[in-house]
């Protein structure tokens, strides 16, 4: 099998059967943003402690692009440092652009299957929609704010 027919089979996978969609219940954060261009719409919720993304649910509709990205979101990131969570966000976004690695790409789990999403400029906002909720989640918990101490560039 090709690999391009094996990301097809991945995104429709996640496309019939999603991970992780729903609510959850007492959410400590939750986004909903729209993709006009598209007609997706995406709500994310999470849980945190404090220091890990406890729980994650994906709800909404739209193309098999935007449901499978928020289903494969939700599965990598559950259960994650936070840190890491916005670490596998801008990887995603790198990949979205062409310049995430083979090695950081590798991180995204099943989500490694939408790189071939960037080739389609009017497909990108799609794959990106439940990420950039992920991320506005994380920015409203109060231990989002990124830490003072933050020296991990290099
Ligand atoms: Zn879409």
């Amino acid at each position: 099998m090709a690999l391009d027919e094996l990301y097809q089979e991945i995104i429709l996978d996640h496309h019939k059967r999603p991970r992780f969609k729903g609510k959850i219940l007492n959410a400590d954060a939750a986004t909903t943003l729209f993709n006009p261009l598209c007609g997706d719409q995406v709500q994310i919720e999470l849980r945190s402690d404090g220091k890990t993304v406890s729980e994650i649910a994906h709800d909404g509709q739209g193309c098999s692009i935007s449901q499978a990205s928020a289903s494969m979101m939700s599965e990598i990131c559950k259960g994650k440092p936070i840190e890491e969570v916005r670490e596998l966000i801008e990887i995603f976004g790198k990949m979205m652009k062409g310049t995430a690695t083979e090695e950081e790409q590798e991180r995204l789990g099943d989500a490694e299957s939408l790189k071939g999403v960037q080739r389609f400029a009017a497909r990108i906002k799609c794959a990106m929609l439940s990420w950039e909720a992920c991320d506005q989640c994380i920015k409203k918990l109060p231990e989002g704010a990124p830490a003072e101490n933050d020296s991990q560039e290099s």
